[in-house]
């Protein structure tokens, strides 16, 4: 696992926030957007324009064109951009009008609305680099969003978007905003059923399935490019064969769906015995599921699933998709053939509880 927010202890020089990119130069031919970065043995010490800081040294170390944010009053340094990541993402805010079953992120009266840094930061990440933005629910930040979106792209038109939203807030007055960001930005929205009741129920907000549906009407109207996302779920395994057909039928210009594997943590960790489908013992449904879609010629993909706990025909579906800073493997994937391939683990899965068969692949 790796932290991205660290304590940091400092002599810096100024009380403001701000934003630096990790660099292979001389103290002496560094900018003010610019640092230094050194392994000290227990510590990693970071050399900017304003000063020294460092943090202990017990994660992945910095590296070059990495871009941290330093929060000089709290004493705290934000791992905004790391090169290697899967995804970098912005936690924007904890809050959320949804209470899903399976959230993994609790909803808390939280916001790291920090749009200034985040553009500064933005400007300093590799050419053709995606970020990421979740929360909660970022589109309850939506004004503040979209202007920040708006003045990235106006000034790094290659920077691209993956924002997760539940869909909820969409209005017909940011059809000219959605249009104009549509080529930039990739929705992950959630779909559990074909069922209104059954999505509803799932989401725990009444209505929900139906102001999704009229958000992609929007979505539609500008060309916004949708990621369909449907975690598996006990309360929507019976539902996946009707809603591949729906899907097929009636959101057939998404770009593509995903069905996902739960993360043990926060609510999906205290639901866990009622929600956890154990896809290892059957995968009948989801089979048919992804064979409708393929045979419409549509994309999906199975995200966060171990490929030991899909059948050999579907493996080719399965997307290394947790992130690196939450990832893990089980002693069962010491010498697996698969394990390249193979996404594994969130760093808290609990074998105790998990998934019947695993570690199948041996060489
Ligand atoms: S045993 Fe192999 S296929 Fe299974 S989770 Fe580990 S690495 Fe992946």
């Amino acid at each position: 696992m790796i932290r991205l927010t660290r304590t940091i202890e400092h002599e810096l020089t100024v009380k403001e926030s701000f934003v630096v990119k990790i660099v292979n130069k001389n103290f002496e031919l560094l900018e003010e957007n610019e640092a230094i970065s050194k392994n000290n043995g227990n510590f990693i010490e970071v050399i900017t324009k304003y000063g020294k800081f460092k943090f202990e040294n017990i994660d992945e170390p910095l590296s070059i064109d990495e871009v941290l944010i330093i929060f000089t009053e709290v004493n705290k340094c934000q791992r905004f951009f790391r090169p290697s990541a899967t995804i970098n993402t912005i936690l924007l805010t904890e809050e959320c009008d949804q209470l899903c079953i399976m959230c993994s992120q609790p909803p808390k009266n939280k916001r790291y609305d920090h749009f200034d840094l985040f553009y500064e930061a933005a400007m300093l990440i590799p050419f053709n680099s995606t970020l990421g933005i979740s929360g909660g629910e970022p589109t309850l930040l939506k004004k503040n969003l979209f202007k920040f979106l708006n003045r990235v792209i106006t000034v790094r038109n290659d920077i691209r978007f993956h924002i997760l939203s539940n869909c909820q807030h969409i209005e017909n007055e940011d059809i000219k905003i959605l249009a104009k960001l549509s080529k930039n930005i990739l929705w992950g929205i959630p779909v559990y059923s074909h069922i209104p009741q059954t999505h509803d129920t799932i989401v725990g907000k009444k209505g929900s399935f139906v102001r999704v549906m009229e958000s992609f009407n929007y979505f539609i109207q500008t060309g916004s490019r949708v990621e369909l996302r449907t975690v598996l779920l006990q309360q929507n395994y019976e539902d996946l064969p009707k809603l591949s057909e729906f899907i097929t039928t009636h959101l057939n210009w998404i770009e593509f769906w995903a069905i996902m594997q739960l993360e043990n943590f926060g609510y999906a960790k205290m639901n866990w015995d009622r929600i956890f489908f154990d896809n290892s013992k059957s995968f009948e449904n989801l089979g048919y599921a992804i064979n409708t879609i393929s045979a419409k010629r549509m994309n999906v993909s199975l995200y966060n699933f171990p490929l030991c706990t899909i059948p050999d025909f579907y493996r080719k579906y399965a997307v290394r998709s947790i992130s690196d800073w939450k990832q893990k493997y089980l002693d069962e994937c010491t010498g697996c053939v698969e394990k390249d391939y193979c996404g594994g683990f969130f760093e808290w899965y609990n074998k105790e509880k998990g998934y019947n068969k695993i570690g199948l692949r041996k060489s």
